[in-house]
Order: structure tokens, then C-alpha cells, then sequence
């Protein structure tokens, strides 16, 4: 009898351990991908181009292993009994997800399942712990990260990633899919993702290069450059993993069995990928974790409503080389490198006194790595409401984080070409240059390049009293 394989978060045919549970002994299978019409499905507009390209993907390599991938519309527990009543299928099959949306839908699916008679079953590879079953030696969850990536290595094992089944059966008749151009998950038209593609390739084939890449020619520089955005030193790999086209576990194992790399970068690799399940455990024990202060004290913080300023944020206009320079990456390529993620998100919540929340959504829309747990974890941690997050007292200067991290200005001048001839002593603060320095550099401040729309240091002080009022 066949087994309905319900494809989420996990675009891939290599260490999937539903696929291979729903295969086994040669089972005939029927992979279907779900357009859920409850909310569940990619984060926003971004994650969205990119879903549209990895079930392309996906799709080929579904069929040529035999095995077509449906494509349907709906509620999925509709969908699921009316595939079920057209092939005769006994059992159901997938992968965990750990959102709250997507474990009430589960929840109610299996149950519902389960009074049908039909098997259910699901399995773990999005992230490499069970949240509900990794808690601290008093029963509760974790809170803090260190302690977390201690118990993590003392007790996690992570399990050897599986192959890829080779080959598939399915029915005889497979029922028919929806049409994924029909779906038009990226409409097109602006076509804001032009530049995605020349970044970007979506889909299995595409992680798999990712990582070997990064492997060979960027994880010995991981620990020392990870913190320089004009460096290609991190892995590029958020986008890959937060759609389950590549599983966590063969990024761990291939980074730690690399022969020859040593234990800084080897460890430090580790612990940000771990840091996406730390991520996922908060989710996990505080479904509210987008939506509220994980700190409470943080409700009464006087947040301003400032369209403007957001909006100058968001387009990349604020005056701040660093800021804008991390906005427009954001924009032109659907990514942002994590230390001015850090910078930017401190900008809109400290210098602007915009709530994180405002910032966590538009990231939501724009990120290809759009990810449910990792952005408002994030966000709180730079907002100080986090669970372990960053004072809220510790204030990102714009201009020493950029001279810092970027004191060639590279970064700067990739993605703010007016500022292309500013000399690098000068870049990250043009507000301060000399007359002459900007007119060798062609710029005419407010004219070619926006004043700055907040002077940091009383933006500083406006925040931190402020903050004062909720420290109680
Ligand atoms: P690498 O440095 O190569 O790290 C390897 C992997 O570890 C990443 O692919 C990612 O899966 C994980 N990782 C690394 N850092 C973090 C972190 N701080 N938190 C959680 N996981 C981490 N990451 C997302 O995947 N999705 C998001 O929506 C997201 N939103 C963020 C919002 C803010 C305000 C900030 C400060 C960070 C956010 N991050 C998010 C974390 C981090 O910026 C990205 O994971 C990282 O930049 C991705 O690049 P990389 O794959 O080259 O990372």
C-alpha cells in the first residue's frame, strides 16, 4: 500500500528521514508539496522567488527517481484524505517543523489521520535537537546559550546523514498536480530579485555546492573573518537550511570531519550552527516569540511610530555609509551579512526607537533566509528582550562598527556606489568630512548622499533614557 510523502521544509532527497521511512522496502510513494492555505508556507516575498525555484528543482529530481512530486492547493488535511481516498494510500510521512502555525496544523492532522486509521508518522532533521525532549537538569528550558551548546555537545549526538534513495516507486496512476507556474510565487513584475539569480541557486544541487565551496576555499578564514562583510568568509548556507534543501546534520559532520581545519574554525562554525537550534528552542518553549517581549519589562519601552525614518531604514537612506550599505545588500540580493544585521537591527531600535517587531517583519519579507525561530530570535537579542540578548545599554555606534569591520570601506563602496570615491578614512562618517575631501569624492551631502537623519550620540541618549523608564 502506498505511503503519502507531505514535503515542507525539506526540499531534498538526501537525508530525509520521512523519504526514507515512506520508501522503505521499496514502498511505492507519493511526495507531495502542499500550498497551505492557513499562513504556513515561505515567510515572505523573498523566501518566496525561492521556493518557486527549489520545487523546480526538487520536482526534476523527484521524477527522475520515479517517483513525480505533487503539487496542491489547500487545507492540508483536505488535501492529505483526498490523495489518500484516490490512491489507496495506508500511512502519511514527514518532517517535523517547529513554528507554532505549523505544529497546530500537524497536531490537528495527525489526530485527524489517526481517526481515519490511516499511519502517521514524523521525523526529525530540520534542526538537530528535539526541543521538547533537550531540557536543563531542572526540567525547564534553556534560556541562555552557553549552557545550551555545553549540554549540546556533552549529550546531542547527531546522527550520520543518510543517502539519497537512488530510485523510487510510486502508483500506478499518480494524481494530478497543480501547475507550479500557476501558483506565481514570484510574480515578477517589479522585478525587485533580478540580481537573486546571479547569487543564488535554489535547490539541493545548489546547497551541496555551497557547502563544498565553503569548505574548501572559505572555512579556514571562519573565526577571523566571519565578522568582515567585504570577506567571503561564512558559509552562505541560512537560505539553503531554512527550506531543508541541505539537513544540519551534513553541514555538521562535513565541517567537523574536514580534515586539517582547526579547532577555532571548526568550533566556531559549530557553534553558530548551533545557534540556529538554540533559536529554534526558544521558539519552540515561547511560541510567542515574534509577537512579544520575551522580557515583559519591555512593554511599557515608549517605542516611536516613525514612518519616515523607517522608511528612509528600509531603502537604505539614513545617512550611515554602514546601515545603508547592509539595507540595500538586503534589498539587492535578499541577504545581509550577519554582523551588519547586528548593526542595522540596533540602528532601527536604538537610534530610531523603532520596535523591533516593525524591523523583524520587514526582514521577514526580504531575507531569502526568512526563518520563523532565527529572525525574531535575533531581533530581541539586538532589542535586549530576548532571552539571552545583548544589554539594551550596549549601543552600536554606526561609524566604529563600520571602521571596525570595514576599514578598507569595501563593504561600503559594493553597495552604496555614491560613496565609491570617498577615501577610507572618511567613508563611514562623510557627515564629518572635510569640504574638500567630499567634493574630490563628488558628493554634495543631502544632495548625493542623505545627511544623516539622527545624530548618533543624542539618538544614544534619547535611548538610554528611555530605557531607564522600563529598567525598573
Ligand atoms: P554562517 O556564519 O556560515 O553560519 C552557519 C549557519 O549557522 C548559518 O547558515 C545559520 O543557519 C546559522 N547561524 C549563524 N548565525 C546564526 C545566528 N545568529 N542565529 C541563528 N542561526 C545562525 N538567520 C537565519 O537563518 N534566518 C533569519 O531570518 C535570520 N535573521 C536574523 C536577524 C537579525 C537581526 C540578526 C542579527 C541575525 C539573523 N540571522 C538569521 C542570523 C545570521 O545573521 C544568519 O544566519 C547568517 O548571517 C547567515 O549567513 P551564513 O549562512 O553565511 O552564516
Amino acid at each position: 500500500k502506498p505511503a503519502i510523502l507531505w514535503i515542507r521544509k525539506d526540499l531534498r532527497i538526501a537525508d530525509n528521514r520521512a523519504l526514507l521511512a515512506a520508501c522503505e522496502d521499496n514502498r511505492p510513494v507519493i511526495p507531495v508539496y502542499i500550498r497551505e492555505d492557513d499562513g504556513n508556507g515561505p515567510l515572505g516575498g523573498a523566501q518566496a522567488w525561492w521556493l518557486e525555484r527549489s520545487l523546480a528543482r526538487l520536482g526534476e529530481a523527484y521524477e527522475k527517481r520515479g517517483a513525480p512530486l505533487l503539487l496542491k492547493s489547500g487545507a492540508p488535511l483536505a488535501v492529505l484524505r483526498s490523495l489518500i481516498a484516490e490512491t489507496g494510500a495506508t500511512a502519511v510521512y514527514w518532517n517535523r517543523r517547529y513554528e507554532p502555525l505549523g505544529i497546530k496544523t500537524d497536531t490537528a492532522a495527525k489526530k485527524a489521520l489517526l481517526g481515519d486509521d490511516i499511519e502517521v508518522a514524523s521525523f526529525a532533521g530540520q534542526i538537530l535537537h528535539e526541543p521538547s525532549k533537550f531540557m536543563t537538569k531542572t526540567g525547564g528550558s534553556y534560556k541562555v546559550y552557553t549552557p545550551f551548546w555545553k549540554a549540546f555537545v556533552e549529550t546531542v549526538h547527531v546522527p550520520d546523514p543518510a543517502d539519497a534513495p537512488k530510485k523510487l516507486t510510486t502508483v500506478a496512476k499518480p494524481p494530478a498536480s497543480e501547475n507550479l507556474a500557476d501558483w506565481n510565487l514570484y510574480p515578477g513584475k517589479p522585478d525587485w530579485a533580478s540580481a537573486f539569480g546571479e547569487i543564488w541557486t535554489p535547490g539541493e544541487d545548489g546547497a551541496r555546492e555551497r557547502l563544498a565551496h565553503f569548505i574548501d576555499a572559505v572555512a579556514d578564514d571562519y573565526a577571523a573573518g566571519r565578522d568582515q562583510p567585504a570577506k567571503e568568509a561564512t558559509s552562505m548556507l541560512s537560505a539553503h537550511l531554512a527550506l531543508g534543501e541541505i539537513s544540519p546534520a551534513t553541514v555538521w559532520h562535513a565541517v567537523d570531519g574536514t580534515k586539517g581545519l582547526s579547532g577555532e574554525n571548526r568550533k566556531k562554525f559549530l557553534q553558530e550552527l548551533v545557534w540556529r537550534d538554540f533559536c529554534h528552542h526558544l521558539l519552540f518553549h515561547s511560541p510567542d516569540l515574534a509577537d512579544k517581549n520575551w522580557n515583559d519589562r519591555f512593554d511599557a519601552f515608549e517605542w516611536k511610530s516613525d514612518e519616515k525614518s523607517f522608511r528612509a531604514w528600509s531603502r537604505g537612506q539614513t545617512g550611515y555609509p554602514i546601515v545603508d550599505a547592509g539595507m540595500r545588500q538586503l534589498w539587492r540580493e535578499g541577504i545581509m551579512h550577519n554582523r551588519v544585521r547586528m548593526i542595522v537591527a540596533s540602528f532601527l531600535i536604538k537610534d530610531l526607537m523603532i520596535d523591533w517587531r516593525q524591523g523583524e517583519k520587514w526582514f521577514r519579507d526580504t531575507l531569502v533566509d526568512a526563518d520563523p525561530a532565527s529572525n525574531p530570535a535575533n531581533w530581541q537579542w539586538v532589542a535586549g528582550s530576548g532571552a539571552d540578548a545583548s544589554p539594551f545599554f550596549r549601543v552600536f555606534n554606526p561609524v566604529l562598527q563600520g571602521e571596525k569591520f570595514d576599514p578598507q570601506g569595501d563593504y561600503v563602496r559594493r553597495y552604496v556606489p555614491e560613496l565609491a570615491k570617498m577615501p577610507a578614512k572618511h567613508i563611514h562618517a562623510p557627515f564629518d568630512a572635510p569640504d574638500d575631501v567630499l567634493d574630490k569624492a563628488g558628493i554634495m551631502l543631502g544632495k548625493d548622499y542623505p545627511k544623516p537623519i539622527v545624530d548618533h550620540k543624542q539618538a544614544r541618549k534619547r535611548a538610554l533614557s528611555a530605557f531607564e523608564a522600563v529598567k525598573g
